[in-house]
């Protein structure tokens, strides 16, 4: 075991080294343009290209076209939230998503909002988790898309998005999930969930950063998507500029490996996330899980520790990468959005860890942080202010 242990998968892995073999030559011999159509560095680069984006698509259920490569998934959920407000009708249109979104999806919904389209921002359940009755009552009749995430990235709750997405069907609503934090991770099919659009990203799922994709269904129905980056005419249109081939083919290998890999890994992360969970609940009292143990991801667990002062906790535990809220927003020092949502103080907001356990996390990492963790509480609370019931720091 070597020290600091990374326990924060959730903000990015690291690339696995399979995947940077596959990339290495796309630097060098096979640097070629992907658009060029006159000569053999070209069409390796596309053919590489067109590899990793079948293997994008069958971790999915799509159609290799029905894959548009991009920056990542906030570039994503821009292109979708803007592509579908920008094509719906003059007049308003009506996005429905909820509280709990990553900002990639929350602040873009805010920008449309300045431009005139409405959005409802729907709560979420104490378990954190959306009621698909309540995306129905919100949809009327200017409702251009419903867009709701697969899998929290904070707290691991997994939404009930395949039943988002029968309602959001049958109404003649598109539907788009953030699934950054699901594909690779739990099994995401496309046509089961009824998704038009998904969101994804390469560096959550053991690729490079910088590189992801958007999935935009082609049939039954077509997705009217308008782009947000002009030029060359790359992807098919959506998303011009030349192709991060290194890149793509990185996320092309991390895409085929998760497929073969996923459910052995997931069962192995899911018995370390459970021991780490019981064993800090055997010796703490007062830890509370946030979010849905039963609707979640395998690699996440989400405490709070009620009776001490949340600032000191993550500063005692030195040694262990793991962050408090999402890694985009923890430097601002407002309590997490998402747990705030499920109805939790500030204090205890605060007081809050996020694990994230991925490919690399070893039964003496999680004896390591049992450890750490159980005696650094143990510890805060002997000191704090907060320790007795009714007095405030
Ligand atoms: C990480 C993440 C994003 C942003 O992805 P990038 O590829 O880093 O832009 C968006 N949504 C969720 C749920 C995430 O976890």
């Amino acid at each position: 075991m070597t020290l600091p242990i990374y326990l924060d998968y959730h903000a990015t892995t690291p690339v696995d080294p399979r995947v940077v073999e596959a990339m290495l030559p796309y630097f060098t011999r096979e640097f070629g343009n992907a658009a060029s159509r006159t000569h053999a560095f070209g069409w390796a680069a596309r053919d590489a290209v067109e590899e990793a984006r079948a293997r994008v698509a069958d971790l999915v259920g799509a159609a290799a076209n029905e894959i548009v490569f991009t920056s990542g998934a906030t570039e994503s959920d821009n292109l979708a939230v803007r592509g579908i407000a920008g094509a719906s009708r003059d007049g308003g249109s009506h996005i429905i998503t909820c509280v709990s979104e990553h900002t990639a999806v929350l602040d873009t919904c805010r920008a449309v909002e300045r431009q005139g389209t409405r959005v409802t921002y729907l709560p979420v359940r104490p378990d954190g988790r959306v009621d698909p009755d309540a995306v129905a009552a919100a949809i009327g009749p200017d409702t251009v898309l419903v867009s709701v995430m697969a899998a929290n990235n904070e707290i691991g709750v997994l939404q009930p998005v395949a039943e988002i997405g029968a309602v959001a069907r049958a109404r003649g609503v598109l539907f788009h999930t953030d699934a950054a934090q699901a594909v690779g991770h739990v099994r995401l099919d496309v046509e089961d969930v009824q998704a038009d659009l998904v969101s994804m990203s390469a560096h959550k799922m053991y690729g490079p950063k910088g590189v992801g994709a958007l999935y935009v269904r082609r049939r039954r129905p077509r997705v009217p998507l308008v782009e947000q980056m002009s030029g060359g005419g790359h992807e098919r249109g959506m998303r011009s500029g030349t192709l991060n081939v290194p890149a793509i083919v990185g996320f092309g290998a991390a895409a085929a490996l998760c497929a073969a890999e996923m459910s052995a890994e997931a069962e192995r992360v899911r018995a370390l996330r459970d021991r780490l969970h019981r064993q800090l609940c055997d010796r703490l009292d007062d830890v509370r899980v946030n979010g849905s143990m039963t609707h979640r991801l395998p690699n996440n667990l989400n405490l709070s520790f009620a009776r001490l002062e949340g600032e000191s906790l993550l500063m005692a535990i030195d040694d262990i990468a793991v962050s408090s809220g999402a890694a985009c927003t923890s430097a601002s020092r407002d309590p997490s959005h998402v747990l705030m949502a499920l109805g939790l103080g500030e204090d205890l907001a605060r007081a809050s860890i996020r694990f994230g356990l991925g490919r690399w996390t070893t039964d003496e990492d999680i004896d390591y942080v049992v450890q750490k963790v159980a005696s650094v509480v143990g510890r805060l609370r002997e000191m704090s202010p907060l320790r007795t019931a009714g007095v405030d720091a």
